[in-house]
């Protein structure tokens, strides 16, 4: 999430034109049974083998309510910061044929988690304005025809997925391009896997993103009317679904028709978005509060329960490394992501140089942080800081402290890395400087690029006589003096 963010990209899709971006995302609940019954919630086993009469739908069966699944529900409500109260489950009547109870059990009037936000890690807040419990559909599979439903031979259909639990998250319409939304779903992701509501698999389906796109002239007030693009199964699909979306919508406008508000499709091969249905044909749900349950009313001292169990959170992470290193939240962003955050707040605790902390956690340790101590972590940058290694002498003992631990002066001296003399060096750089005078002319009287190069140039010399044991940076700083007649 460090490529970009803060930049507004709507500006590069059409230029003039403003994308605005809403996302609802569903995710189902880690939970080890269904929503409303016993037979088991997994993925990948063999089709209707994990069915019983609740998630089949047959006639006499009644749902009962899985505990589990309501506390992942206000985990997930603490964790964007959503009022969470009183909740009503409701029927969303509507045919589908791995729905086999013709309705689906939601919540409208009443979501269990009301309005809340996410920051993003740049800073910004996106608003939430929902977040509410339904059971899942089955699973249809279209054989022959290339699997799409009119060109089948016939169907199959898989009751598995029939009643897992799922927590549906409606964003505020506050995103503003393709990063924005990226953004906007990885960090959910990681917030619900942190929280261990979700294992957030999108391409397993338990993360599963509908995208809301209209645009505006830029200035303008008012919203655009809003398309609806379903089947978006990645990050990359979201980004190409939006800047398609978003063109078309433009060309639209600009060729002086108006955007109808529709559900379209996203085809992933073509590249493009196609009409599924419009707003004429929109369902009419005819949702009514279920019968067959009684509302949830999650008392305060579960909710404290529940939160004084919650871990620290992305956004909590990114806070506290940002105050530790002196940089904003973005810079922390990727140590957070990739969880060396621990490790570097520590370092710098002890004492480490914030910046190399975590150009190392960035750069060096892309295998983990294996044996490596934050105390040992801090040494070795106090050493590298201190001019007793260089910045290749210093990734190598980092790669022996990850390795095998122990100490950084001890890896140092196995290898042989000691420190320059620097008025050995000195010597080295002046006989350097008298053996190229053309060289030197260019480092000295250059433009920017040809100071770069001779620069280059001279630290190249230095590394071949030295064998590398010299610091490039204690050779910048000596040409540099050197030219400023010093
Ligand atoms: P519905 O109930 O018909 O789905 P909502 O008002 O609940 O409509 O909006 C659903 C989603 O659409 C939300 O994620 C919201 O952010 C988004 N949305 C609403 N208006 C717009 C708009 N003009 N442009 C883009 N997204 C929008
Ligand atoms: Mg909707």
């Amino acid at each position: 999430m460090s490529d970009g963010m803060g930049e507004r990209v709507s500006d590069a899709i059409v230029p003039g034109w403003e994308v605005v971006i809403g996302l609802e995302v569903h995710a189902e609940l880690a939970t080890a049974t269904k929503l409303f019954s016993t037979a088991r919630n997994e993925f990948g086993g063999d089709p209707n083998t994990n069915v019983d009469p609740v998630s089949l739908g047959l006639p006499g069966s009644l749902p009962v309510l899985n505990e589990k699944a309501v506390e992942l529900a206000i985990r997930v409500g603490l964790a964007l910061d959503c009022e969470i109260g009183r909740s009503v489950f409701a029927r969303k009547n509507y045919f589908y044929p791995d729905m086999p109870k013709d309705f689906q059990i939601s919540q409208y009037e009443l979501p269990i988690n009301g309005r809340g936000h996410l920051e993003l890690p740049d800073g910004r807040t996106v608003g939430i304005e929902r977040a509410h419990l339904e059971e899942d559909t089955g699973k249809s599979t279209h054989v022959g025809g290339g699997g799409r439903i009119h060109e089948a031979g016939h169907s199959l259909v898989d009751y598995n997925r029939a009643g897992v639990p799922l927590i549906e998250i409606v964003g505020a319409p506050d995103l503003r391009g393709p990063e924005d939304a990226r953004a906007y779903v990885a960090e959910l992701r990681a917030i619900l896997v942190a929280i261990g509501a979700s294992d957030g698999k999108m391409e397993e389906g338990s993360m599963r993103v509908d995208c809301n796109v209209s645009v505006r002239r830029e200035g303008a007030a008012e919203f655009g009317t809003r398309c609806e693009i379903k089947n978006i199964n990645s990050l990359r699909s979201l980004g190409r679904a939006i800047e398609y979306e978003a063109r078309r919508q433009v060309d639209l406008i600009e060729a002086g028709e108006a955007v109808q508000q529709q559900t379209r499709h996203w085809n992933e091969d073509e590249g493009r978005t196609h009409t599924l249905r419009s707003k004429e044909e929109a369902y009419d749900y005819r949702y009514f509060p279920e019968p067959d349950l009684v509302p949830v009313d999650p008392s305060d001292e579960w909710i404290d329960e529940i939160r004084a169990t919650l871990p620290a959170l992305p956004r909590e992470r990114r806070h506290r490394l940002a105050e530790a290193a002196g940089v904003d939240t973005a810079a922390a962003a990727l140590t957070v992501e990739r969880g060396m955050d621990d490790l570097a707040v520590d370092a710098i605790a002890a004492g480490a140089d914030a910046a190399r902390v975590l150009v190392h956690v960035d750069n060096n340790l892309a295998d983990g942080a294996g044996r490596l101590t934050a105390d040992a972590f801090a040494a070795l940058v106090a050493m590298e800081v201190g001019g007793d290694l260089t910045a290749t002498q210093a990734k190598t003992v980092l790669a022996d402290l990850v390795a095998s631990g122990g100490d950084p002066a001890a890896h140092a001296a196995t290898h042989g890395f000691e420190a320059m003399d620097t008025g050995e060096l000195e010597s080295l750089v002046d006989r350097l400087i008298a053996d190229h005078p053309d060289d030197w002319a260019g480092f000295v009287g250059g433009d920017d690029k040809e100071r770069k190069k001779k620069s280059g140039f001279f630290v190249g010399q230095v590394m071949k006589a030295t064998q590398g044991q010299a610091d490039g940076r204690i050779v910048n700083e000596l040409l540099e003096r050197r030219a400023a007649g010093g």
